[in-house]
């Protein structure tokens, strides 16, 4: 059933606590963890408890979810004190994107300066 658990999800293991990950927040809706590869001194993976497999998708099925994952990243750069500096927030959609794990979430960096375009 769409949003449920999925057994060979790297994040659906991580929200469930059988894969160890470092948990800076959590809600009801969401979990906030450190990406285990940081690409800057804050990089914070934020996830919906809910499996579904991009940003798009999530959305589609669970806007106020969708919701909670933007505020949930608002108070992560809060909590990291990189609010005031600029932080990012990007959703990598698709392999051609970079996308590698096929659970939605944001990333959210910051702490340094960040280029534009993104690469
Ligand atoms: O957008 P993308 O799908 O590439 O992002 C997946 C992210 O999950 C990567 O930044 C990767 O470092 C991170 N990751 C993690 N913990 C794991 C496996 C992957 O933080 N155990």
């Amino acid at each position: 059933m769409a949003g449920e658990p999925q057994a060979d999800c790297l994040f659906c293991k991580i929200i469930a606590k059988e894969v160890p990950a470092t948990v800076v927040r959590e809600t009801e809706t969401t979990v906030a963890f450190r990406d285990i590869n940081p690409q800057a001194p804050t990089h914070v993976l934020v996830i919906p408890k809910a499996h579904y497999p991009d940003a798009a998708s999530l959305a589609a099925a669970e806007p106020l979810i969708a919701a909670d994952i933007l505020r949930e990243a608002g108070e992560v750069a809060a909590g990291e004190e990189i609010d005031g500096s600029g932080y990012r927030v990007v959703f990598n959609t698709g392999a051609g994107a970079g996308q590698t794990v096929f659970h939605a979430h944001a990333h959210v960096l910051g702490g340094r300066g960040l280029n534009w375009p993104p690469g």
